[in-house]
């Protein structure tokens, strides 16, 4: 088993393979897109392939392919069935815009996948459309469909933010009593690739809560799966159920079990650190299976205690501002 520096298990591993997306979300990048990695700067399907191997065979159980927006990649169902038959890796799952999603839910279904994140802030065309800058929500919500006809579970992404999509709250919590799946409104991070803009967190997860009490009020705590970032609930009667990420409070550290390869192989011990090290360069280098392993469970053994410390660490040393996008969200 895989455990870190203050005793936590490490077995769950997100990957994102593109910094690429097909969306703007303002709260994640800049209209014009990011200053885009080369395919160069970026790991090939084969460093992917070995690190997660290198990775599972030390402990990771679950590896979750995320990005930018993995569809925009290239092949990527190659690479996820190749994945898909790791030996030792127990779960495969994905996050996904939805965008490019619907031709593929077929094939997903059948490599195994049994769960997929889809983000989606809003039930509303025309506010998605503010907050994305594209006119994609029809295809988000086929793929929506899509993975449910075939039985996938789905967990929808909602960032909460002030001005921009509180009024959707209550209908998304509404989307739970005919469909069986797990809304979960997550408290918007300061990870746009500017900054700048960031105004601070106006919806923190005890004001997302009390919106919905306010109109629910039968509204049941159920019990968090092991390692959950979310705090779940239910509304008696509705076949899905509702959570909440305290993304940007921060109150899961203590029980975090994941780690992140950045699409340039920057390894991320925390969300909130700026990398700790290279698996791509070191690969490149020509560093074997021991050294790999040598110098990944070395950057296990001083991950931060929590993402305030790791946070207050990366200002003092860079002080820069990144989008989820390059960071695998
Ligand atoms: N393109 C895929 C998608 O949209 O699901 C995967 C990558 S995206 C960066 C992963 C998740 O990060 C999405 O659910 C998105 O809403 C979330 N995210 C991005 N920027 C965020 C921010 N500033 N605060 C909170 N969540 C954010």
């Amino acid at each position: 088993m895989l455990t870190d520096n203050h005793g936590r298990k490490i077995n769950y591993l997100r990957l994102a393979v593109t910094d690429r997306c097909n969306l703007r979300c303002f709260y994640c990048m800049p209209p014009g897109g990011l200053d885009w990695l080369s395919r160069k700067e970026i790991m090939t399907y084969e460093e992917m392939l070995q690190s997660c191997q290198l990775l599972v065979k030390m402990g990771i159980e679950k590896i979750r392919i995320t990005g930018g927006e993995p569809f925009v990649r290239k092949d990527i169902m190659q690479f996820l069935t190749a994945l898909s038959k790791l030996d030792g890796l127990k779960e495969l799952t994905l996050t996904t815009n939805g965008v490019l999603t619907a031709p593929h839910v077929p094939a997903l279904k059948k490599i195994g996948l049994r769960s997929v994140n889809l983000s989606l802030d809003t039930l509303d065309a025309a506010r998605f459309f503010m907050i994305t800058l594209r006119d994609e929500f029809l295809k988000v919500m086929e793929t929506l469909h899509e993975l449910l006809k075939h039985d996938i579970g789905v967990k929808i992404n909602a960032v909460v933010m002030d001005g921009k999509n509180t009024e959707d709250i209550i209908p998304l919590v509404e989307l739970t009593k005919e469909l069986p799946v797990s809304v979960r409104f997550i408290e918007e991070m300061p990870f746009n690739g500017d900054g700048h803009i960031y105004g601070g967190l106006q919806w923190d997860h005890i004001r997302i809560l009390n919106e919905i009490k306010a109109k629910f009020p039968e509204i049941k705590k159920i019990a968090d799966p092991l390692y959950s970032t979310s705090n779940n609930y239910r509304i008696p009667g509705h076949r899905g159920n509702i959570g909440i990420i305290a993304a940007y409070s921060r109150t899961f550290c203590g029980t975090c079990n994941r780690i992140r390869i950045t699409p340039q192989g920057e390894l991320k011990t925390c969300l909130y650190d700026d990398g700790v090290l290279n698996v791509k360069n070191l690969m490149r280098a020509g560093a074997g299976e021991v050294q790999l392993t040598d110098v990944l469970l070395k950057a296990f053994g001083e991950r931060p205690k929590d993402g305030w410390e790791a946070e207050r660490l990366r200002v003092e040393q860079a002080g820069v501002h990144e989008s989820m996008a390059t960071i695998g969200g």
